[in-house]
């Protein structure tokens, strides 16, 4: 059996598919962004398709200390979006 990647979620601390997981990239100081490819350089966070898990990580600034690194405004929002996205599609 092919072993799938597991990732930590940020904000709930959960164990997942790395696939059904947002990715944040770090690539320095203010160079975050979203990955939606998974394949971008850097340092890395998952966080769930979950407003929860987004308000959790919010809260406890757990991305920002997996990164690294301070986040820019935009990221949440761009997170947000993403998040709520993936919501719609599921729908
Ligand atoms: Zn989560």
């Amino acid at each position: 059996m092919r072993q799938v990647p597991q990732r930590t979620c940020v904000g709930c601390r959960g164990t997942f598919p790395q696939k059904q997981l947002l990715r944040i990239a770090a690539k320095g100081p203010g160079g975050v962004s979203l990955d939606l490819t998974q394949k971008m350089p850097g340092r890395g966070a998952y966080l769930c398709y979950s407003e929860e898990c987004l308000e959790k990580a919010k809260k406890r600034q757990s991305l920002q200390r997996a990164l690294r690194c301070p986040l820019p405004e935009i990221i949440w929002i761009e997170i947000d979006q993403a998040v709520k996205s993936a919501h719609k599609r599921e729908e």
